[in-house]
């Protein structure tokens, strides 16, 4: 089976056992100048991998959007921001919602004042709406589509690089263009030049990451050839043409396609806890940029081993089972969604829908420590509120059945046990003493 994609969508998520099924071919060089990764994959056929391949894959089963379900969706109202905070996410979506929302309280509030209120919020929203139609049809009008970059044109006050040049554009005195998607910038000038696809048309169609420690597959192979933009490459030539190795990819690249940046990468940090900056290539490095924020990672199928074996981990795994634990108390309370308590998690959603799946972020924060404070904070509050502040909550919790003391227990107590067959709650102390349910065996 023949493959062709100026995609890095080719490049396997498969561990090293389906790599090794891999031909890498190059296409020969076109009368034109080729698109970035022209490469050709062959896949020998080969049954008895193909199966086992499939379930190695991290692929948009597990993106961003499409969580694995649960049996009890969040309320999206547990999340809700205020009016002021959504106008300025500019969240299209949710101010159509809003909005809708606004007019049908409106005709329902009797109250003169409170009328008043909502419909100065809907007139904000609407505001809002008309100014972002505006300038998306101003971008519609002025924007550029060349290679699957979204360009518009910019003008500010500081500077980067172009991305075809590498000149510095100094943005003070010139008009520059920007891909609205992945950031990166270019000279008017070298518009037509963009020769790299851009990162997110990879992530739209399908996101694939590769999960094997730099899959390098050699500089014959690639015939010495940039992965790129297929420039010859040699390491006796001159200073461009000298191979640069992605770290991510395992590809060699020229110099105008690998600038040296770094960033990290996935497969370092699932199979080494290596959380270092390693240079890739520049294609890789806007793709790995966009993928930063989307949950697609599942420890237990990635490597169930690290937990284990990573201190900061193995709290943070428990903190996060606590609050799939918690979350079923507080989506069910009024109090609750009153006070926005799971706001707190807003910047994580991934958190509540599946206890196991991590970002780039979540990985790169356990390592600065950022992610357990983050947690032991929500942790702290969702209980405050579950044990301590709210009646209707704590009513939901039980009584300990071996000793029966009125102190109420929850599944995320550190003190608690569940039988596992009756489900009936007791202090983990007495169940030691016991070694039985009382329930189950009467
Ligand atoms: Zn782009
Ligand atoms: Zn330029
Ligand atoms: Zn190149
Ligand atoms: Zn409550
Ligand atoms: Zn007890
Ligand atoms: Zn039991």
């Amino acid at each position: 089976m023949t493959e062709t994609s100026t995609t890095p969508k080719n490049i396997s998520a498969k561990p090293s056992i389906a790599s090794v099924s891999l031909n890498f071919e190059i296409n020969e060089p076109a009368e034109e100048p080729s698109p970035p990764f022209s490469t050709t994959w062959r896949e020998k056929p080969s049954d008895s991998l193909s199966s086992l391949d499939d379930n190695l894959f991290i692929d948009d089963d597990h993106t961003l959007g499409n969580y694995k379900n649960n049996d009890i969706e969040i309320n999206e109202n547990h999340f809700a921001k205020t009016d002021q905070e959504l106008i300025s996410t500019g969240n299209r979506s949710a101010l159509n919602d809003r909005s809708e929302f606004l007019r049908r309280k409106i005709k329902e509030v009797d109250d003169q004042l409170q009328r008043e209120e909502l419909i100065e919020s809907l007139v904000r929203i609407q505001m809002k709406l008309a100014s972002m139609d505006e300038e998306e049809d101003f971008e519609m009008v002025n924007s550029k589509l060349v290679s699957g970059h979204k360009f518009i044109v910019r003008k500010g006050s500081s500077s980067s690089e172009c991305e075809t040049c590498h000149q510095i554009i100094w943005r003070i005195v010139k008009f520059y263009y920007y891909c609205k998607i992945c950031n990166c910038c270019v000279h008017e000038g070298c518009l037509n030049k963009v020769n790299i696809s851009c990162a997110a048309l990879a992530i739209e169609n399908e996101i694939k990451v590769e999960i094997k420690i730099c899959p390098e597959i050699g500089l014959a192979k690639q015939k010495f050839k940039c992965a790129g933009c297929q420039t010859k490459l040699s390491f006796f030539g001159n200073d461009r043409c000298m191979p640069r190795l992605c770290d991510y990819s395992g590809f060699y690249f020229c110099h105008s396609c690998h600038w040296n940046n770094t960033t990290y990468i996935p497969a370092r940090i699932i199979h080494n806890w290596d959380i270092r900056e390693y240079p890739v290539s520049r294609y890789f490095y806007h793709y790995l940029n966009l993928l930063r924020k989307k949950p697609i990672f599942y420890l237990k199928d990635l490597n169930e081993d690290l937990k284990g074996l990573v201190g900061e981990l193995d709290q943070i795994v428990k903190l996060r089972e606590d609050l799939m634990d918690m979350k079923f108390y507080v989506i069910t309370c009024k109090d609750a969604l009153e006070s926005k308590i799971l706001l707190k998690l807003s910047a994580r959603q991934h958190f509540v829908d599946d206890s196991d799946v991590y970002s780039l972020e979540d990985f790169i924060d356990v390592a600065n420590d950022e992610l357990l404070e983050f947690l032991i904070d929500v942790h702290s509050a969702l209980a405050q509120h579950i044990k301590t502040d709210c009646a209707r909550c704590r009513k939901k919790g039980e009584i300990c059945c071996i000793c029966r003391e009125p102190e109420v227990l929850f599944p995320f107590d550190n003190l608690a046990t569940q039988c596992k067959v009756c489900c009936a709650f007791m202090h983990k102390y007495c169940f030691a003493r016991r070694k039985e349910c009382p329930r189950c065996t009467t």
